[in-house]
């Protein structure tokens, strides 16, 4: 039993002869946490001398505001962390710091042989303090307990596992950790160094921590004034507190308002321009404890898949920004913060996706984003459609990968239509049921992932009395795939994917053509000669004789598979080296067909199929560079006689 009286030696009880070159080793890129470790230890034996002092059995605090300072000492090359906490006795001392601390770091060192482990975990291994050998050769802790009639100690330790403790001269209760820094760490003799892990670690804890000084300014009290008769204001040097110790996250959301969340945001990211469009505040405490703020930035178009914005914290310690297989993936497009204590932080992530809270956190979450647009939808759905663009995003790829999300956001979901237009599911059913019903009894849903690109084919359909949705970006194959699998009764087809006469199929087709079999037959490898590419087939319909000579268009199945291989999906892979294949519908009753037929001058005629050709490109949006301008320059000569 270690005693006060005399300096006693000791050697730490672990069967590792030199732990701490592995530990240093292992957490090699997490160096920086040694200081959120002892800062979180000082937080806590100042919180729970609060809580004992209160019930009057130990020395209480000299006043109201404890606090935990943070001071560097260059020329002694000193990192001190003090406290007002609780403070250890020499007993106590050689429970918490020489038994249990060594048994959490054998036990680390067996769980953790191979390289899956460099990750923050080592506080939940009661390696907390240790994980001060990272950066000191030697740590000295200084601690009189607030027991009463408690005597000083100090103990000393410089990494190997033998250790002094002896008797010391401190007046206050409470700790003061003093690392001796190591000549391969003075970087953490920086202040901007130090001041920048307190503010990513330490920004939110629950008990000041107070690093050097910030000037500000005052006014004089003697009342004195200026030239210009203003009360002059003389500057004054205050503590400079590093923290918020009361984080919205941590309030009831009836006690804030639209602008304290929007206040803490700016807190939480002040480098982004943009203000969030709304928010969810989380609070549970059963099955599991959680409690946060999700943020919903405005995402636009583009899949802004910036990771690292959702910070978790357990009981307002800074864990990590890497919050991958803890929420699910769509979930990482929002912002904000989660503080759970339930999140297992001591295994690998690999293993994270396995846990039972974990999961049960995860599909928390997802419901109570669901929940949280459902409501918005309900209660004001015109100011749902004015965010609707922002948001579209992550509701597709929450549809897409999280099934239950799926079902709940049919609540929501909204189509747009090329005029704006936004409508559910039901909604769109009902407006084009009738219309747009094939043979089959489908109702097909014509889309454009482009509406100026394809153009000419939206035009087609609406002027066919169609509704034309807007399905933008690299999700959209992924999605309407999706989407015709929750509703079977629907089929989406891109505007160029087919002739608009094909485009949804009615009865059988019995119009005429103006061309036969043979004169098709004739015509075949002239047209072919205007595509002299891979992967042009002819065909022939007749359409409208005041439609296209030419169309082209490239079936919807094929585009798909190559668009969701691109983006990325199981099972699309074998598609990605298939070539590319566009139909050439030619239009039979044109009288270009016919005019094609009878042309004997070779020259004349081969200069007008290259002209149909190259219109067709155009408006499938594959005419480009020099062959544009080329037939821009040239303009339809041959078309118009
Ligand atoms: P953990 O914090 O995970 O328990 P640590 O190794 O960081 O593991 O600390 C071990 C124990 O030492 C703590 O549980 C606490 O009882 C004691 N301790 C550490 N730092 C302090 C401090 N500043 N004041 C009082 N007790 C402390």
């Amino acid at each position: 039993m270690a005693t006060t009286e005399k300096t006693k030696k000791g050697s730490i009880n672990v069967t590792t002869e030199n732990i701490f070159p592995i530990i240093k080793k292992f957490l090699y890129s997490d160096h920086e946490i040694f200081l959120r470790e002892l800062v979180s230890n000082a937080v806590d034996a100042t919180q729970k001398r609060k809580t004992i002092a209160k019930a009057g059995d130990i020395v209480d605090f000299k006043d109201d505001n404890p606090q935990v300072i943070v001071k560097l000492d260059k020329d002694a090359k000193t990192i001190t962390i003090s406290d007002q906490g609780i403070g250890m006795t020499a007993d106590e001392i050689d429970k918490y710091i020489n038994q249990i601390a060594f048994s959490g770091a054998t036990e680390f060192l067996d769980k953790y042989k191979d390289d899956d482990a460099k990750q923050a975990i080592i506080g939940h291994f009661g390696l907390g303090f240790y994980s001060s050998f990272m950066v000191s050769e030697h740590v000295d802790i200084i601690s009189l307990s607030a027991t009463k009639g408690a005597k000083a100690v100090k103990w000393s330790c410089d990494g190997s596992p033998d250790y002094t403790i002896e008797s010391a001269k401190k007046k206050e209760v409470g700790t003061d950790i003093v690392l001796h820094i190591a000549e391969d760490s003075l970087e953490f003799l920086e202040d901007d160094k130090i001041g920048g892990i307190l503010n990513k670690y330490c920004k939110f804890m629950p008990v000041d921590i107070v690093f050097g000084k910030r000037s500000i300014q005052e006014e004089d009290t003697s009342g004195e004034k200026d030239e210009e008769g203003n009360i002059k204001q003389i500057s004054k040097e205050i503590d400079n507190v590093i923290n918020n110790t009361s984080p919205a996250w941590m309030k009831k959301p009836a006690d804030l308002n639209e602008e304290e969340y929007t206040k803490f945001y700016r807190e939480l990211y002040p480098m982004n321009m943009e203000d969030p469009l709304f928010n969810i505040h989380l609070n549970v405490d059963f099955p599991f404890n959680l409690t946060g703020i999700l943020y919903f930035p405005p995402l636009k178009k583009q899949m802004d898949l910036q990771k690292n914005k959702i910070h978790l914290y357990s009981n307002q310690v800074f864990i990590t920004d890497n919050v991958d297989n803890i929420v699910p993936d769509f979930l990482t497009m929002l912002h904000g913060v989660i503080d759970s204590p339930d999140i297992p932080l001591n295994v690998s992530r690999s293993y994270l996706q396995e846990d039972a809270n974990v999961k049960k956190i995860s599909g928390y979450i997802s419901k109570k984003v669901a929940d949280k647009l459902a409501s918005m939808f309900k209660k004001d759905r015109p100011a749902f459609e004015s965010q609707w663009d922002d948001l579209r995003i992550f509701v597709e790829y929450g549809i897409l990968t999280d099934e239950k999300f799926a079902e709940r956001s049919k609540k929501f979901y909204l189509y747009k239509d090329t005029e704006g237009k936004c409508m559910t599911h039901e909604e769109l059913i009902e407006a084009v049921g009738e219309t747009q019903k094939d043979k089959s009894g489908k109702i097909v849903f014509p889309y454009t992932s482009d509406a100026s690109a394809q153009h000419m084919f939206v035009k087609d359909a609406t002027d066919r009395g169609y509704k034309v949705l807007t399905m933008e970006g690299p999700l959209a194959a992924h999605v309407v795939g999706s989407l015709e699998q929750t509703h079977t009764d629907i089929q989406f087809k891109r505007v160029d994917s087919d002739i608009i006469e094909k485009l949804i199929e009615k009865e059988d087709d019995d119009s005429t053509s103006a061309l036969d079999e043979s004169a098709q037959k004739e015509l075949t490898p002239i047209v072919q000669g205007a595509f002299p590419e891979k992967g042009y087939d002819i065909k022939f319909a007749a359409m409208s004789p005041t439609s296209a000579p030419f169309v082209i268009t490239r079936s919807e199945w094929m585009r798909r598979m190559k668009e969701q291989q691109a983006v990325g999906g199981g099972g699309f892979q074998m598609f990605g080296d298939m070539p590319e294949k566009f139909d050439v519908t030619v239009n039979s009753n044109h009288p270009l067909a016919t005019q094609l037929l009878n042309e004997k001058d070779e020259e004349k005629r081969s200069a007008t199929v290259k002209e149909a050709a190259d219109l067709a490109r155009l408006s499938q949006g594959i005419l480009e560079g020099k062959e544009l301008a080329e037939f821009i320059s040239r303009g339809f000569k041959n078309l118009q006689s």
